[in-house]
């Protein structure tokens, strides 16, 4: 069996959902995904002549192949997004050669269900980032809120009052979220509130802190405490001001506290987690297993939260989850990723012990479970089932994906 060709397609969704497909030479072919970046398919197009001719079953060799090809990128960065959807790609074509689940390749199943936890943003749900994460309006997405709220994801707003960001809109957020049946849910706590003044500073004051814990207990209140609920920070503190808000956040009882800082200062986050009660969660913008060794080492989070479209790939994951179990230390895998993705990423979270839950970052993206043939829930209860059939065990629905797909870019054609 050798590698006949590689080619890629991009749905345009909440983010861009970026396939990688690779085709071998008896007409077979399995697909992944990948984190979006820019430029991203021309990465993958740019590694296509080092594959063609390879044995897809050489996995693990073929990631080094591309991992040397691209060293230049410093062991982490764009490139391995690439390296990631192509492994994915090369792990549903084995497996379907082979006939077994790709959890089967990874190791096999600790559980078949897989408890998904709902990101639920704020208290309005739809937004769509292209990959400078700037704030975009698509064909499918009807009226927007996101023009309230800046251009960008580096604009946050200050001084706003926006009903999206009131504790009223996220209880009912949280209400909607339950009643689907997930038990773990995530809210953003870094939103716009009346009494931010710097957004650059990267101070809270205590007005700041009041408003804020008052939107978690307002998520606390209306799911009780039998529902799970993480809070999002998405890096905009320092640590003592994260800490101050840790600290009030205590009687909401967080599953986790996400990102209080960047995550380049593994002292500084170690620092933020020993002085913390609530548990501290990062590992999103880390890459491979070298990128979440200190990380793990020092105990600098309470959770790792790598994403597996980006990380390095999922026997990568495999590698990242035996270290975190090595030190006692939970998984928790960002996605914001397609059915598709998520699936890889399940495959992932049933062959592994140490994992509290899987995101899910498309509760308002309609065509979600179209996506996949058979356009049956994705998610159900809750949880993902992770099924016996060959590969991830799902396929595309390429009518629905192409109808989203991005204007001007290749649809698994040829290059
Ligand atoms: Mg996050």
């Amino acid at each position: 069996m050798r590698i006949a060709d590689v080619r890629t397609a991009v749905v345009e969704a909440n983010f861009d959902w970026t396939y990688v497909r690779v085709y071998a030479d008896d007409g077979t072919y399995g697909t992944g995904e990948a984190f979006m970046a820019p430029a991203l398919t021309e990465v993958v197009r740019a590694l296509r002549p080092i594959l063609i001719g390879e044995d897809p079953r050489d996995v693990d060799r073929l990631w080094t192949k591309m991992r040397m090809c691209t060293s230049y990128d410093g062991g982490s960065g764009f490139s391995f997004h690439a390296i990631t959807g192509i492994e994915a790609a090369l792990l549903d074509l084995v497996g379907k050669s082979l006939g077994v689940p790709v959890y089967q390749l990874l190791g096999g199943r600790y559980r078949e269900q897989v408890r998904i936890y709902a990101d639920c943003h704020a208290g309005h749900g739809l937004e769509s980032l292209g990959c400078v994460l700037e704030r975009r309006q698509l064909p499918w997405m009807g009226v927007s809120e996101s023009a309230d709220i800046g251009t960008t994801f580096y604009d946050t707003g200050a001084e706003r009052h926006v009903e999206a960001f009131e504790g009223k809109a996220y209880a009912l957020r949280a209400r909607e979220a339950a009643d689907a049946g997930f038990t773990a849910l995530k809210f953003d706590l870094d939103v716009p509130t009346p009494y931010r003044t710097d957004t650059h500073a990267r101070r809270i004051s205590n007005l700041e802190v009041d408003h804020l814990v008052s939107l978690a207990e307002a998520v606390r209140t209306e799911v009780g405490l039998d529902v799970e609920v993480a809070f999002d920070l998405h890096w905009r503190y320092d640590v003592e001001d994260a800490l101050r808000l840790a600290w009030a956040l205590e009687g909401v009882r967080p599953l986790w506290l996400e990102d209080p800082i960047p995550p380049e200062n593994i002292d500084a986050l170690a620092d933020v987690t020993r002085r913390s009660r609530v548990p501290i969660c990062s590992g999103e913008n880390w890459y491979t297993r070298h990128g979440f060794r200190r990380a793990c080492e020092e105990r600098a989070v309470s959770i790792i939260a790598p994403d597996l479209q980006k990380a390095g790939g999922l026997l990568e994951g495999r590698r990242i989850a035996d270290l975190a179990a090595a030190h006692y230390m939970a998984m928790a895998p960002h996605c914001i990723a397609s059915p598709l993705g998520l699936t890889a990423s399940a495959h992932l979270c049933a062959a592994v012990p140490n994992v509290v839950a899987l995101e899910f970052h498309a509760l308002d993206v309609p065509f979600f479970d179209e996506l996949l043939v058979g356009g049956r829930p994705v998610i159900s209860d809750g949880h993902m089932t992770v099924t016996d059939a060959p590969g991830f065990g799902v396929e595309l629905d390429e009518d629905v994906a192409r109808r989203y797909a991005r204007p001007g870019e290749p649809f698994f054609e040829a290059p």
